[in-house]
């Protein structure tokens, strides 16, 4: 029996640019899931960090049509952070998320895609039910939630670099044999040169043989590389090829995830 096929799309950073990916994703009618970082810096409009991050009603009114998760309190990579520093970016990111809301926040996602088993161990801990990495060229459900892979970044890189992620990502988790299951999109990607073409062949992969398309990014670089109508042309085409049903959020991907039985409510209003 054929897998259902899956569309997904994450932003981090909470850029106010953010607002920008919304209207393309909006017109298209796809979905999307936005990861966006805490605490403003006093009297600024960039966090601690340095990333200029969203007004609170810009916040809202990216929320009102779209699910928003957490990138920790001040976009810290937290595998190299103190045990309770780590869990302090955790907790103290979704609470200010939650009051800025008014809604529980379900999703996570680890700043630079940075996480170990304490790390994925402390975000389950906080009351997430997923964790997104940057673990790209997977096209499945993801086998942990608290570990949910990718399968393309978008930004038009080059073909060796698309090649050195691959190993590098596989010497990164050493041991743990992924690119049995990494292999079949990463061929389908690295054999095309073009973003657009690369991006079409994943989408088409996954709408005849089912799984996910998962599509990560930053509002950011997009406007860096100068990448909008790039951006638009990608999502017309996946909305050409996707079903209704088929366009959900990264925690409808989750919980697609979840063993029977285990299956609850991840968005309460
Ligand atoms: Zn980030």
């Amino acid at each position: 029996m054929k897998r259902p096929a899956l569309f997904t799309t994450s932003w981090d950073d909470g850029h106010p640019l953010d607002l920008r990916v919304a209207d393309l994703l909006h017109k298209h009618g796809l979905q999307g899931t936005f990861y966006v970082p805490g605490r403003v810096a006093p009297g600024g409009s960039c966090n601690p960090d340095g990333f200029a991050v969203m007004p609170t009603p810009a916040l809202r009114r990216l929320g009102a049509e779209f699910e928003i998760g957490s990138h920790t309190l001040d976009h810290r990579s937290l595998d190299g952070l103190p045990i309770d520093a780590a869990r302090h970016q955790i907790v103290a990111g979704k609470r200010w998320l939650e009051d800025q809301l008014g809604r529980p926040v379900a999703g996570f996602c680890y700043p630079n895609g940075h996480h170990n088993a304490a790390v994925c161990g402390l975000v389950r801990e906080s009351g997430f039910q997923y964790g997104r990495t940057t673990e790209d060229m997977h096209a499945g459900l993801p086998a942990d939630p608290f570990r949910m892979p990718v399968s393309l970044h978008f930004y038009p890189r080059r073909r060796v670099d698309i090649a050195r992620g691959f190993v590098r990502e596989e010497r990164r988790r050493l041991g743990e044999w992924r690119w049995p299951r990494r292999l079949p999109t990463f061929l389908a990607a690295v054999t095309r040169d073009d973003f657009g073409a690369r991006f079409r062949a994943l989408v088409d992969r996954v709408c005849e043989r089912g799984g996910v398309f998962h599509m990560w990014g930053h509002s950011w670089e997009v406007d860096r590389f100068n990448g909008w109508a790039l951006l638009d042309s990608a999502l017309r085409y996946a909305a050409e090829r996707v079903p209704a049903e088929a366009r959900v959020s990264n925690a409808e991907i989750a919980r697609a995830a979840a063993p029977s039985g285990q299956i609850r409510p991840l968005m309460e209003a």
